[in-house]
C-alpha cells in the first residue's frame, strides 16, 4: 500500500503536462508477468483507458462474433490470431477520444510486423509520437507457476492468484461475489506454447525498440506495488527526457 502511495505521489510530482498527457505506453512480457493487472493499475493511476487485445479477443469469443469464432481456435492453441484481426481492432479502439491524451496498450503489438505498423499509425495519425515502452521480465519457472494459479472474474475481469493474490472467499471475486474461473489457454500445455511463441515473435520486438528508442525495463517478479512503483517512475523519467529533448528522436 506504501507503494502505491509513492507512486500516487511520483505522479503528483511530474509536471502538469506529463501528467495530463502520459502519451502512448506499450505494456511488453511473457503471458503471465503480471501485464493486465499493472495495466489496469497504470490506466487508473494516470487516467488513461487500457487496451488489451486478449480481451477484446475474449470478448468477442464470449459472444461468438465472427472475429471470436475465427479467433477462437488459434487462442486455445497458443497461437497468434492474424496481423490484420488485431491491427484492425487497434484502430478501431484508438479512434475513441478517451485516447487522446494517452492510452496502455496491453499485450499489442506481439510481433515486428505489428510493431511497424503501430509506427505507421503514430507518425500518421498522432504526429509521430514516441511510445513509451515498458517490458516486464520474469524468470519462466515463475511464470509457469503464476500461470497455473491465475482465476480471473469473467464479470468485472479482475484478476487473481489463488496462491499469491488469493480473493477472500474461496473460488469467488471480493468485487461482484461472482464465480472465478480459469482461463481456456492457462493451461500448462497451451501455456508452454504460448512462450515458445513468444520467444519467437515478441521477444525480438524488444531488441527492435532498443534499437529505436529507450526501452523501460521492470523486474515483474517483485511485489505488485513494487512494480507499479517502478513502472511510474520509468514513465515519468521517460517522459521528462522525452520534454527535455534528451532522448534521441
Ligand atoms: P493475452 O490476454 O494478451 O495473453 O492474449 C491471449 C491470446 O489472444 C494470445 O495468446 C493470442 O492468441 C491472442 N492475442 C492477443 N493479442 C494479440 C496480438 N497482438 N496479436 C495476435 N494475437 C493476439
Amino acid at each position: 500500500m506504501d507503494k502505491l502511495l509513492e507512486s500516487i505521489d511520483l505522479i503528483l510530482q511530474c509536471t502538469t503536462s506529463q501528467r495530463n498527457n502520459p502519451g502512448a505506453v506499450l505494456l511488453l512480457g511473457a503471458p503471465g508477468v503480471g501485464k493486465g493487472t499493472q495495466a489496469d493499475l497504470q490506466a487508473r493511476l494516470w487516467d488513461i483507458p487500457k487496451i488489451s487485445t486478449g480481451e477484446i479477443l475474449r470478448t468477442n469469443v464470449a459472444s461468438r462474433t465472427a472475429l471470436g469464432l475465427q479467433a477462437d481456435r488459434i487462442m486455445k492453441s497458443g497461437g497468434l490470431v492474424p496481423d490484420q484481426i488485431v491491427t484492425e481492432m487497434v484502430t478501431n479502439r484508438l479512434e475513441f477520444s478517451d485516447t487522446v491524451t494517452g492510452f496502455i496498450l496491453d499485450g499489442f503489438p506481439r510481433n515486428i510486423r505489428q510493431a511497424q505498423w503501430l509506427d505507421q499509425y503514430l507518425c500518421t495519425h498522432r504526429k509521430g509520437e514516441i511510445p513509451a515502452i515498458v517490458y516486464m521480465c520474469m524468470d519462466y519457472g515463475q511464470i509457469l507457476q503464476r500461470v497455473a494459479y491465475r482465476r480471473v472474474c469473467p464479470l468485472c475481469k479482475t484478476v487473481y492468484n489463488t496462491l499469491f493474490m488469493p480473493p477472500k472467499q474461496i473460488g469467488r471475486c471480493d468485487k461482484d461475489n461472482h464465480e472465478l474461473e480459469q482461463r481456456s489457454d492457462d493451461t500448462v500445455e497451451v501455456l508452454e506454447e504460448r512462450l515458445r511463441v513468444f520467444r519467437r515473435e515478441t521477444e525480438p520486438l524488444v531488441q527492435y525498440y532498443r534499437d529505436h528508442s529507450n526501452v523501460i525495463e521492470i523486474d515483474a517478479g517483485q511485489s505488485s506495488s513494487l512494480v507499479t512503483k517502478d513502472i511510474v517512475s520509468g514513465l515519468t523519467e521517460f517522459r521528462s527526457a522525452l520534454g527535455n529533448g534528451s532522448l534521441n528522436k
